[in-house]
């Protein structure tokens, strides 16, 4: 891939990302950018590498030990943002930086054994459905709270925050709905006594609303890295 392709769309979100804070009243430096790579290869991701990105969100397993195989002893971080399967757990122990999708105790369970087996911790984030469609992963948000209380047992789980794909639609208010409502719940959250400071929200198509109502992280994909040929 074009590394000036590469360069320019990336200052291209950059310079998005800071109008849209300064339009919230936001300091710029509130707002992580994270680059979603699923389905470029190893050789897009060493392109990245060289504009200065060493974290890279990834939504299968597999094609994270596929390119952390070529790209060994790069140092990059690896963040599941997928759908993850419980058995998958020992892998993203031992390759993954952090998991954006944790949704069920089950796999808090599996993740936290294999983390103990490895003598690591995670970062995670709970990736919570505030979009009616049936596409959509996520823990129900009326779960939250019991599921919080409950991730106290894992000690190799650092749970940072919450995380959510906003309803696909046109309807501006909709999409800005899922992500007020993700901040709200982590309001509450917080207000019982969970530390929740990173709220991961937003996509190519809807990141400027996402920032809006409070992302501290937004996950690009297509407008850094162009279209995918499938996904
Ligand atoms: C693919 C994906 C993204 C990035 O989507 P774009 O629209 O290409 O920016 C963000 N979050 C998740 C969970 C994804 O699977």
């Amino acid at each position: 891939m074009d590394l000036s392709y590469l360069a320019a769309n990336l200052a291209d979100v950059r310079e998005r990302v800071a109008a849209a804070c300064r339009a919230a009243g936001r300091d710029p430096s509130e707002v992580v950018i994270l680059p979603v790579s699923k389905t470029f290869g190893p050789e897009v991701v060493r392109a990245a590498m060289a504009l200065g990105l060493r974290r890279f969100g990834e939504n299968k397993v597999q094609e994270i030990r596929d390119k952390a195989a070529v790209l060994a002893d790069s140092g990059i971080a690896w963040v599941v943002i997928g759908h993850l399967q419980t058995n998958k757990a020992k892998d993203v122990a031992r390759l993954a930086s952090e998991v954006q999708s944790l949704d069920r105790l089950e796999l808090a369970e599996a993740l936290d054994r294999r983390l103990r087996h490895e003598g690591r911790q995670l970062d995670v984030l709970i990736e919570v459905k505030t979009s009616p469609e049936e596409s959509k992963h996520g823990l129900p948000p009326e779960q939250l709270p019991g599921f919080l209380d409950a991730l106290r047992a894992y000690d190799s789980l650092r749970v940072r925050g919450l995380m959510t794909m906003a309803v696909h639609s046109d309807d501006v208010g909709a999409v800005r709905a899922c992500f007020r409502r993700l901040r709200e719940l982590r309001d509450a959250a917080q207000a019982r006594g969970h530390a929740l400071p990173r709220l991961s929200m937003g996509m190519s198509g809807d990141f400027p609303l996402a920032v809006a109502e409070g992302a501290t992280e937004v996950r690009i994909g297509t407008a850094i890295f162009g279209n995918r040929a499938h996904s």
